[in-house]
């Protein structure tokens, strides 16, 4: 006799199979898959898609989780049911009507969205905004708003576990006005040369060097492969076999640096998952927040410290050839850290980056309160990013069309991309006060004990603890702006003369 609860996690890791199956189609399609086979794969990853929604959502799986109510559970186990319960609850709790609806209207609105940004008319796009908006309204109050929150909360709660708007509020006020100065200031100076980043360098010799930090980061080849894609992507299918790609261009090695070690960050905490979960909560990840943290802290904390770049510049030399030794280790320093205010988040750098996200976040929590019309989206735009950035923004294309998020139903996504900064600084701090000098062990290419400490504290724990619970027991404190913008003062002032 099985109990319930062994018959529900049977369950989930039948529905993990369906989406894992998916997950390596999805990353064949971005690498391997050649132009013709894009009608039958969508074919595959649709009925896949209906298959696990089926199970996932079936009568019995839900009797089963009302079963385990009954069932005295060790603290893992009964977490593993509340997770499951609360997917399950929002799985249902939407009409197969609207779910379809959706589906059908952000596919379209995709298409409109990509020839409204070529021809940067925002008007094209507009329609098609309002009809997304109106959706996903519905879509909250089928989700539920929770007690004290908005609309807002109940759609970005499939992304980040208990993030509301207000507390978000709290947390991005002091940051907009702290990094508008900082940036502001450091707009006042002449910043350091990027000239490596320009150099060209034969692509064969980028991926070997990557390949090298990679693997000095302590990604297993045995349990994970780096390809290249167009867009950078970690996926593929359970800790065993995780899949990232990178990409490369002649003269940008800094791009295919920085994305390696994003991407491998990502990587890292998937194969930290316990394997003898997958299919299961605790070995799932837990946010997306959570997830950025980990690739931000090794893009940022990691490859943009001097430290790294003492290790590092010796392997530049020997790996990149004649052109890479007329930079010594503090002009790499400077190239990874030049901060300039652009139109652009995805080029944007680790200063002004979160303020890309801060003008989405607060224009979207308009939209959906209905404060803000739709017509009025590129003018608000357009004078936030004076506001926070001191730029004008040229056209749409360059503005408020620039992102694909919002054409694809995603509302409450953008925020998990600057709670990762502010996670990443936390454990980053919390794991140098457990381990003492780290930037000594980078200096010597010894990444080991940080990684260690972010599978210990982070990564094992899967679907354990919401993120702000796993946040205070990993670091002591609550998600707190200040310790990022400590992190970015401490860096940046010495580099730009700043007082
Ligand atoms: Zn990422």
């Amino acid at each position: 006799m099985t109990t319930a609860y062994e018959d529900v996690l049977a369950l989930a890791r039948e529905v993990h199979l369906l989406d894992s199956s998916a997950e390596v189609l999805a990353w064949d399609q971005e690498t391997m898959m050649p132009p013709g086979g894009v009608e039958h794969r969508a074919k595959q990853l649709g009925l896949l898609s209906r298959l696990s929604h089926e199970r996932g959502t079936s009568q019995r799986y839900g009797e089963l989780l009302e079963a385990c109510a009954d069932l005295e559970l060790d603290p893992a186990a009964a977490a593993e049911v509340r997770v499951l319960r609360r997917n399950f609850a929002r799985a249902t709790r939407v009409p197969a009507s609207l779910v379809q609806e959706r589906s059908e209207v952000t596919s379209q609105a995709q298409h409109v969205w990509a020839d409204a940004r070529d021809a940067s008319d925002f008007r094209a796009f507009q329609p098609w905004l309002d009809r997304i908006l109106a959706l996903e309204r519905d879509r909250a109050a089928c989700l539920g708003v929770p007690e004290g929150g908005e609309a807002w909360d109940a759609l970005a709660e499939d992304y980040e576990p208990g993030m509301r708007a207000a507390d978000l509020e709290r947390l991005f006020g002091p940051l907009r006005e702290e990094l508008t100065v900082l940036v502001k200031e450091i707009g006042e100076t002449s910043p350091p040369s990027d000239e490596f980043n320009r150099t060209a360098f034969p692509v064969d010799d980028q991926e070997t060097f990557v390949r090298i930090v990679a693997t000095a980061m302590g990604f297993d080849f045995r349990r994970g492969r780096i390809d290249r894609s167009t867009h950078p992507f970690c996926g593929g299918s359970h800790c065993d076999d995780v899949r990232i790609t990178t990409r490369f261009h002649d003269d940008n090695v800094g791009d295919a640096l920085g994305s390696t070690m994003h991407e491998c960050g990502h990587g890292l905490y998937e194969q930290g998952l316990p394997s003898d979960r997958v299919g299961t909560p605790l070995g799932t990840a837990i946010s997306l927040g959570i997830h950025e943290s980990q690739s931000r802290l090794w893009e940022n904390h990691v490859g943009r410290s001097r430290s790294f770049w003492a290790w590092c510049a010796p392997i530049v030399h020997a790996q990149l050839g004649a052109a890479a030794r007329r930079f010594d280790a503090e002009a790499l320093f400077g190239a990874a850290n030049v901060v300039r205010p652009s139109l652009i988040r995805v080029e944007a750098d680790e200063a002004t980056y979160n303020l890309h996200v801060i003008v989405r976040f607060e224009l979207e929590r308009r939209l959906i309160r209905g404060d803000l019309d739709t017509a009025d989206v590129p003018a608000a735009w357009n004078a936030l990013y004076a506001e926070c950035l001191g730029i004008d923004v040229p056209n749409d294309r360059l503005g408020c069309l620039q992102d694909v998020h919002w054409s694809c139903g995603l509302i409450g996504y953008f925020p998990t991309y600057t709670l990762g900064s502010l996670y990443a600084a936390q454990f980053y701090a919390a794991a140098e006060g457990a381990l003492g000098d780290l930037d000594g062990l980078h200096a010597r290419g010894d990444f080991a004990p940080l990684r260690e400490w972010l599978r210990e504290h982070v990564h094992r724990h899967g679907m354990r603890f919401d993120p702000d619970p796993l946040c205070e027991q990993a670091t002591g404190s609550r998600l707190d702006a200040e310790v990022f913008l400590n992190y970015l003062r401490g860096k940046l002032g010495p580099l730009y003369g700043l007082a």
